[in-house]
């Protein structure tokens, strides 16, 4: 059965703006936000959900264990 993401969510409290989740996505869900935050970071954010296959390579990389990856319950 093929996995599929319901929500990836980044902690804007503990993420960096490192751009690791993006680099190590084979699936091209996540991209550098085009908005600064008020600590000068560009937060990565989701742009192709459908594309995610839940294999939590972003969780397991990033340093900051700043993005959560949550699978539909079928
Ligand atoms: S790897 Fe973690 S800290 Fe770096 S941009 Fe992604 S969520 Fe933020
Ligand atoms: S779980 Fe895998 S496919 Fe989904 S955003 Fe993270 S690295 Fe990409």
């Amino acid at each position: 059965m093929v996995k599929r993401a319901k929500a990836i969510v980044v902690d804007p409290k503990l993420c960096k703006g490192c751009h690791i989740c993006i680099s190590v996505c084979p699936h091209g869900v996540l991209k550098e936000s085009e908005v600064v935050d008020n600590r000068g970071f560009f937060l990565p954010r989701v742009i192709d959900i459908e594309a995610c296959k839940v294999c939590k390579l972003c969780e397991m990389e990033c340093p900051d264990f700043a993005i959560s990856v949550m699978e539909i319950d079928d």
